[in-house]
């Protein structure tokens, strides 16, 4: 049985472990095809491909920042050309708005006392290579750590729950695309997309994606939706299927690891193989990366 997990993060964004050692612990869990989807960059693409043993498939691929209606909405994307011109315009723009506002960020939980420094964040956010690039992603988690070494919250969850979460008092929010739009520049790219976690939508709608939204973007070409997903209980898994079958896309399962801020957990939530074959026949921006 081949078992595919398709969303996972290294430390190139809001993961504990390097790409390197994601296929590592990729292997370990024994899963046979693992997609790298690091929040809105493919910067960690290249360390991984040189580290997929024979017979294992790399999935490039990207977890893209959108919003609506004042939440967060996620795309897992997977094989489209980084540098078609429209996205890599976007993603530019998003990684950039993402160090700025947590550099606000930063400047907040200092007025409110809690001693973070932006070097330290930096230093967080570059974890494992010798330091932060501008195909890193800065998010929270990173901000989430210095707080708690800062002694202003018990671990990462207590600092988002006191401090960074939506609404909290040292949130500031980022640019993020129109999730439409974003399904349409992966396309363009000539890559493939799936809905990641639409139970959970971050921020005013506290909840869930809209299923008229969903809807909109199936039009627009997304080809998958996230229905297993570890953040999903058993009534949203089973929802979120029913939503894929009355539009006719494919179910996706994941595990979204985020190394040790998630507790390893690559592989506890798969994709069916034929859902897989099915999700990425069409695209034409990238190819599988075989060991
Ligand atoms: P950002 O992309 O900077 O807005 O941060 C969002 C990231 O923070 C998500 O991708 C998760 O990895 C993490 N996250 C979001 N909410 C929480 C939470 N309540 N506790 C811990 N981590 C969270
Ligand atoms: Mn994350
Ligand atoms: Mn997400
Ligand atoms: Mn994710």
């Amino acid at each position: 049985m081949t078992r595919i997990d398709l969303h996972s993060h290294s430390s190139v964004s809001d993961g504990t472990d390097t790409p390197a050692e994601v296929l590592g612990y990729a292997v370990t869990a024994g899963l046979d095809v693992l997609a790298l989807t690091d929040h809105d960059t493919v910067g960690g693409i290249a360390e991984a491909a040189e580290h997929v043993p024979p017979g294992f498939v790399l999935v490039p691929g990207m977890e893209l920042s959108c919003a609506f209606a004042g939440s967060s909405v996620h795309l897992v994307s997977y094989l489209f050309d980084p540098e078609a011109p429209g996205l890599a315009a976007e993603l530019r723009r998003v990684r950039s708005d993402r160090a700025s506002r947590a550099e606000e960020m930063v400047a907040k939980l200092r007025a409110l006392g809690v001693d973070v420094s932006w070097e330290r964040v930096l230093r967080i956010a570059g974890a494992g290579h010798d330091e932060y690039a501008d195909a890193n992603t800065i998010g929270r988690p990173h901000l989430a750590r210095a707080i708690v070494e800062a002694g202003a919250a018990r671990d990462v969850q207590d600092a988002f729950d006191r401090w960074i979460g939506s609404g909290g008092p040292a949130y500031a929010a980022r640019y993020a695309l129109d999730p439409v739009r974003a399904v349409g520049l992966v396309r363009a790219a000539g890559g493939v997309c799936s809905l990641a976690h639409p139970g959970r939508a971050e921020g005013a709608l506290n909840g869930a994606v809209p299923v008229d939204l969903v809807e909109r973007m199936v039009a627009a070409g997304l080809g998958g939706i996230e229905a297993d997903h570890p953040s999903h209980n058993r009534a949203q898994t089973k929802e979120w299927r029913g939503v894929a079958a009355d539009l006719g896309v494919v179910v996706t399962g994941s595990s979204d690891d985020h190394g040790s801020l998630t507790g390893h957990r690559l592989g506890c939530r798969t994709t069916a193989p034929e859902a897989f074959e099915e999700l990425v026949a069409p695209a034409t921006g990238a190819a599988l990366i075989r060991g």
